[in-house]
């Protein structure tokens, strides 16, 4: 699956930037670090996209197993 250039814009990002419109909220996972990773469905790509901790605390964007390609 190929990601929409909104998705591509957000993977790897911090996550102080917002979702893009066509992102809809679909669930949440718990990280290997034990954080809380929200998970977000692109209506335009299908993409699952997380907003993931990462071991020193901040937020990022992610592809839904923890890539940022
Ligand atoms: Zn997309």
């Amino acid at each position: 699956m190929v990601p929409c250039d909104l998705c591509k814009s957000l993977l790897g990002r911090p996550g102080y930037v917002p979702p893009h419109p066509r992102l809809t909220r679909t669930g949440d996972a718990v990280a290997r670090t034990g954080g809380q990773v929200f998970l977000y469905t692109c209506q335009r790509c299908r993409q699952v996209i997380a907003l993931s901790p990462t071991a020193d605390g901040a937020d990022y964007w992610t592809g839904h197993d923890g890539s940022v390609s």
